[in-house]
């Protein structure tokens, strides 16, 4: 059994330590606090090639391995979860659909623009009445005159309304119990995008309402056979999970790393108050949390990039790296007393970052249903 990284897996990891440290730690309270997407970030990153790190050369990806891009989310969560996201849901939620069902002219003409980030991807799942029931989706697409003609509405999409989103995949209705994914891109009549919403966390990401009213879009965008919606977004959500318990690690270890020198600096009662037995075994806590919870997290990438099945472990870690980051940013803020409290410290915005982790792409209560159902329960 080899633990070690990669001698590309560890390039990665220093390349997106530095560029988050260098790059990221400046800037991320003012596009908080301003709520700004970072689009000069997002080149840098696409520069970079980690836009499509996980999409093949030939589509104009990187060609990395899940690992390498499991380590990528958790270096750039470990500083700011806004830019985190907007890379994990371009890449595992806006780009996969169409890398992994589109046809071969489909990917041709998608791949290139979203794999070298100058296009976002979003992807349309969860409805105002279809949440944790996802396969509940109400939106129809009916076919006529060659076109999918789309009614419906989207709630919470990532990255669809920036000023280089360049398309969303969504789940609709296009018959009786049968739900097929099709690429919207952005621009076509009828399909209207809310003004960002206002949220608790992630405010630097893009999340909006989506509204489509008679939306045509040419038949060709169905995403691979009529009807195969439903498992194809399972599939989807599957991999979305190790790029969420990446996230979740991330957050767990920027948390970490905050106490742990807070906890130098801070003087009370005469010393450090990283003198305190109490502190000192808040951070053993962490520390060994946060190993367990990468070795799940890399577990998962390490299966999918053997080709096997990973999905219980996607869930597993996903479950395990959101219950663990929040008791990190909980017990990180504690070790900041006050001054946790007050916008300027960092952790302030880690911790309003961290709920969401237990919530998106299936809450914990969805993840356990999934354990629980690989378990033959
Ligand atoms: C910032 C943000 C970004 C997002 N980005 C995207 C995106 O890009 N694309 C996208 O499609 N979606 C996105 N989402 C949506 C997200 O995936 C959903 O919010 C999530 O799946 C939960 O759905 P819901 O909010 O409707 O909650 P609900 O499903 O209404 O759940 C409410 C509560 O009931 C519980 N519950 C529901 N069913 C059960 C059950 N059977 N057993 C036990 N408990 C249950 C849930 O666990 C939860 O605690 C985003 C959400 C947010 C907040």
């Amino acid at each position: 059994m080899d633990l070690d990284l990669t001698a590309e897996q560890e390039l990665v990891r220093d390349t997106l330590r530095q560029f988050a440290l260098e790059r990221i730690a400046p800037v991320a309270e003012e596009l908080d606090r301003e709520s700004r997407f970072p689009y000069e970030l997002v080149a840098e990153l696409a520069e970079l090639g980690l836009m499509g790190l996980p999409i093949p050369e030939e589509y104009g990806g990187a060609g990395g391995d899940t690992v390498s891009y499991a380590i990528a989310i958790e270096e750039l969560t470990r500083i700011d979860s806004s830019v985190a996201i907007t890379v994990a849901a371009h890449t595992s939620l806006g780009t996969m659909p169409i890398y992994l069902f589109g046809t071969e002219e489909q990917k041709r003409e998608w791949l290139p623009d979203l794999a070298s980030g100058r296009k976002l991807a979003a992807f349309g799942l969860t409805e105002p009445g279809a949440g944790s029931d996802a396969g509940a989706t109400r939106t129809t697409a009916e076919l006529r005159d060659g076109q999918w003609v789309v009614n419906g509405s989207k709630i919470f999409i990532t990255n669809a309304g920036t000023d280089i989103s360049g398309c969303v995949t969504i789940t609709a209705r296009t018959g009786e119990d049968e739900i097929s994914n099709i690429v919207v891109p952005n621009g076509t009549p009828g399909y209207e995008i809310s003004a960002p919403m206002r949220k608790l966390g992630w405010k630097a990401s893009d999340t909006r309402e989506l509204a489509f009213r008679d939306c045509a879009v040419p038949e060709d965008n169905l995403l691979g056979p009529r009807g195969q919606g439903f498992h194809q977004f399972l599939e989807i959500l599957d991999g979305g999970r190790i790029s969420v318990g990446a996230m979740g690690v991330g957050l767990a270890q920027g948390a970490y790393d905050l106490a742990f020198a807070y906890a130098q600096e801070r003087e009370q009662f005469g010393r450090p108050i990283a003198k305190f037995q109490a502190i000192q075994f808040k951070l053993a806590d962490l520390a060994t949390e946060i190993e367990a919870g990468r070795a799940l997290v890399l577990k998962a990438a390490w299966l999918k990039d053997q080709g096997r099945p990973f999905a219980r472990e996607a869930a597993m870690a996903k479950l395990y790296t959101g219950e663990l980051s929040n008791r990190a940013v909980n017990w990180s803020l504690q070790i900041h007393g006050g001054y946790g409290f007050m916008d300027e410290y960092a952790i302030s915005r880690l911790y309003r970052d961290q709920k969401i982790l237990e919530i998106g792409e299936g809450t914990n209560e969805v993840q356990r249903l999934v354990i629980a159902k690989h378990l033959g329960l």
